[in-house]
């Protein structure tokens, strides 16, 4: 075969829907092969977009497409400082586009080069949520009747309903709430969830850092009893140290890690057996290479993957969680955010999900391209992200 090159790489960036998607489109030496990748930061996508352009960019052109790992290990050095989720993004929006330009030159879906199927389709989970119990259940039975058999529950927005505590005066704006009133709120939905539907369906709850270590742990706990398929960021990248209190405690299992950047950040919690599930933000973490490596090591400790798959995953970020659930041993369950029609008519080739699996298309590479047209016709807008500007019921700045 002979050696093809990297001849330009490009970013597309657009806003069909409410997140800004950033892909990185490799084209190569080869005229008509090209591949895209996943480089969506969607709160800093300026920054991941000048780091392709005027940093990557310059470091790759005229190399060869079939070296991955070192063009991966040359880029995450490159700039002598690494790590980060600017740097991650735009690793990954490389690493993804060389892995469908191998799949495309291979003839052969990625899945077949990570070693093949363990499994036709990737089992999904769609989120379900309400203001109120019975709006709650009715959200999950519509989705059982869509064919999913794992669903998130959650009572309004992370952390729960708007605080009712009162603020002092003065208290700035923001999107407040109440740790401790979200935890009895949502032992009052899971119970009620559980009486009503009973424990077959497949249950999982994102706490999303909201909780204090200990209240964490005490939460846990309480949740054991409605057995649910996991418990997701119970505690922040920053408390590692206490998911060995969960696990004395509770045999509620455990999903960890959209927030990693680095690949070592898994190494405690997988070799100490501390989380059940590795909920890795696959570009993120670098791409396709890095999260094979995490699966592969989380394989051998008995912990399963649980892929990242919010709207702010493009859909050739979801294509990629695809043919890794594929191929994944240990695969668990993937996330799975629903676009709308819009989204699918940029990205032709996207994952397909019907009964509650999703399904690749089986076309070579990634089997997934950008219209780029379409694309152009939603710029990505400006703006101070909002959601993101939690607080506590007194007013203090909180994570969001
Ligand atoms: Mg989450």
């Amino acid at each position: 075969m002979s050696t093809v090159t990297i001849r330009d790489v490009q970013v597309i960036a657009t806003q069909p829907g409410g997140a800004r998607l950033v892909i990185v489109k490799i084209l190569t030496s080869e005229p008509g092969l090209h591949g895209v990748g996943c480089a969506t930061f969607t709160q800093r996508f300026r920054a991941v977009i000048a780091a392709v352009e005027r940093h990557l960019k310059p470091l790759l052109i005229g190399r060869d497409v079939d070296r991955i790992e070192e063009i991966f290990q040359l880029s995450c050095v490159n700039g002598y400082w690494r790590n980060g989720p600017v740097l991650n993004n735009a690793i990954s929006g490389v690493d993804q586009a060389l892995w469908d330009i191998k799949g495309k030159r291979a003839g052969m879906p990625v899945y077949q080069l990570l070693g093949g199927k363990c499994r036709e389709a990737a089992a999904c989970y769609a989120h379900a949520g309400g203001a109120t119990k019975e709006e709650i259940v009715d959200s999950i039975r519509a989705f059982q009747e869509q064919g999913y058999q794992y669903i998130r529950v959650q009572q309004g927005g992370y952390g729960g309903l708007e605080a009712e505590r009162p603020a002092p005066e003065g208290a700035q704006p923001g999107s407040y709430f109440d740790p401790r009133g979200y935890m009895r709120a949502h032992l009052e939905v899971f119970d009620h969830v559980r009486e009503q539907l009973g424990f077959a369906v497949e249950l999982l709850h994102d706490v999303h850092e909201r909780l204090v270590p200990i209240d964490a742990v005490g939460f846990a706990k309480e949740m054991e009893r409605f057995r649910l398929f996991f418990l997701e960021d119970p505690l922040a990248p920053e408390d590692l140290e206490w998911f060995r209190n969960i696990r004395q405690q509770c045999s509620t299992p455990i999903a960890m890690g959209e927030l990693f950047n680095h690949p070592r950040e898994w190494q405690p919690l997988i070799q100490d057996r501390l989380i059940d599930f590795l909920r890795m933000h696959v570009s993120q973490m670098g791409g396709l290479t890095p999260a094979r490596n995490v699966a592969a090591f989380g394989a051998m400790y008995g912990i399963r993957t649980a892929w990242h798959g919010p709207g702010d995953v493009s859909p050739v970020g979801h294509a990629a969680n695809l043919h890794l659930d594929l191929w994944a041993p240990n695969f668990g369950v993937q996330e799975w955010c629903r676009f709308g029609d819009r989204v699918a008519e940029i990205f032709p080739g996207i994952p397909e999900v019907r009964g509650g699996y999703m399904y690749p298309n089986d076309g070579p590479g990634l089997g997934i391209d950008v219209d780029e047209e379409l694309a152009a016709k939603h710029p990505c807008t400006d703006g101070v992200e909002t959601w993101t500007q939690t607080r506590l019921p007194d007013g203090s700045p909180a994570r969001p």
